[in-house]
């Protein structure tokens, strides 16, 4: 290998290639006890990998467990209906993911025959997939030899290859996409360990925050590492500043029982069941209409919930809730896409997490009450 010229620095060589660096530490030193690092298992890989995008390892297990659980593998997933997997993702967030995986099940069972393609061009081709997505799976079900390019990697190699062009940007994920291929392992036979290894590094060492270069076992040719640049690099790119929305939504209750709408399938929070949403100015005629679409009548007392703030990736949403009591309502709700739900059912059920939170929190105002 050549050394790295860098301005004028220029980075010595090292002794082995990048790629046998990194595996020889993912085994030395790498995770081993993930439960997804336990099989090969193209749809336990999948499930993971999916999982795991935008979302911490600690949060994700839970949610994998339970997941198999219900559904150990693709026909299950497939038979399934959308509203339970996305009771079991509900939660985790991101839930076009959870479509996604429903979608890409269903397109696994009716195109190929239940069993996951082993090129990465077909699974990147499936609902959801992407191509690092479909790299990281081929190579740990199959030893395929592809590189992988998710945020650790990427960070990881824009460090070691001072990779001056701004995160995200289309030149960033050229060279970056070029380099991962380049130090790909020679032998198929290492490609788990040095799959996992990139990721690992990312994690565990190569940080955003503080990397921990002295651990690090491509210090010796890193190039950020030899101009003191590890904490400028990768280039942030400069967001936009998050844009506020304000929403309201009606908390209308009889008993216990809280009057829950599924959403519609494309949108934010799109085919949960939440709270109706209402107008910002709506009116208590139009209080009254929503009510008379759960068979509601008679609202008692009416009562305004502390705002709620939620991050979304690109906005952040501040809403209001009314809380609405009915003396009466009819045994079921009027039209299909509504219905009532025990409070604590509801906070159980395939809701987004800020509204579940409301929910218990009107759970607990109810048992305390009683
Ligand atoms: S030497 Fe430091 S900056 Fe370079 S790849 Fe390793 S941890 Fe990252």
């Amino acid at each position: 290998m050549h050394g790295i010229a860098h301005g004028a620095a220029t980075v010595p060589a090292a002794a082995t290639s990048f790629a046998g660096r990194i595996v020889a530490w993912q085994r030395a030193h790498g995770r081993h006890d993930l439960p997804w690092q336990r099989t090969r298992d193209p749809y336990r890989l999948w499930l993971a990998e999916i999982m795991l995008q935008q979302t911490q390892v600690a949060t994700v297990r839970p949610y994998y467990e339970r997941f198999l659980a219900r559904f150990p593998d693709v026909p299950t997933l497939a038979a399934a209906s959308e509203e339970e997997v996305l009771t079991l993702w509900a939660g985790l967030g991101y839930y076009r993911r959870a479509r996604n995986l429903h979608a890409a099940a269903r397109a696994v069972v009716a195109e190929h025959g239940g069993q996951f393609p082993r090129s990465v061009d077909a699974l990147a081709a499936l609902p959801g997939i992407g191509r690092s997505t479909a790299a990281a799976i081929a190579a740990f079900a199959w030893d395929v030899v592809a590189p992988i390019l998710d945020g650790n990697v990427k960070r990881v190699l824009a460090r070691h290859a001072a990779v001056e062009a701004v995160a995200g940007s289309a030149a960033a994920e050229r060279t970056l996409w070029r380099l991962a291929g380049e130090r790909l392992p020679q032998s198929s036979a290492d490609m788990v360990a040095y799959t996992q290894g990139s990721m690992d590094l990312g994690a565990t060492v190569c940080t955003r925050g503080a990397p921990d270069c002295a651990r690090c076992p491509v210090a010796d040719d890193c190039v950020a590492r030899a101009t003191g640049r590890s904490a400028e690099l990768p280039r942030a790119r400069t967001r936009p500043a998050l844009t506020e929305r304000r929403g309201r939504f009606l908390l209308l209750t009889h008993g216990a029982d809280v009057a829950m709408v599924k959403r519609p399938g494309q949108g934010v929070w799109g085919a949960l069941w939440c709270l109706p949403e209402l107008p910002l100015d709506a009116s208590d005629a139009e209080i009254d209409a929503i009510a008379a679409r759960f068979g509601a009548r008679a609202l008692g007392a009416r009562q305004t919930l502390a705002d709620v703030r939620h991050r979304f990736t690109h906005f952040q949403l501040t809403f209001a809730t009314e809380r609405i009591a009915c003396a009466r309502r009819e045994p079921h709700a009027a039209e299909p896409g509504v219905l009532w739900l025990a409070l604590d059912a509801a906070a159980e059920a395939a809701v987004p997490k800020p509204i579940a939170q409301l929910l218990r929190r009107g759970a607990a105002d109810e048992t305390s009450a009683s």
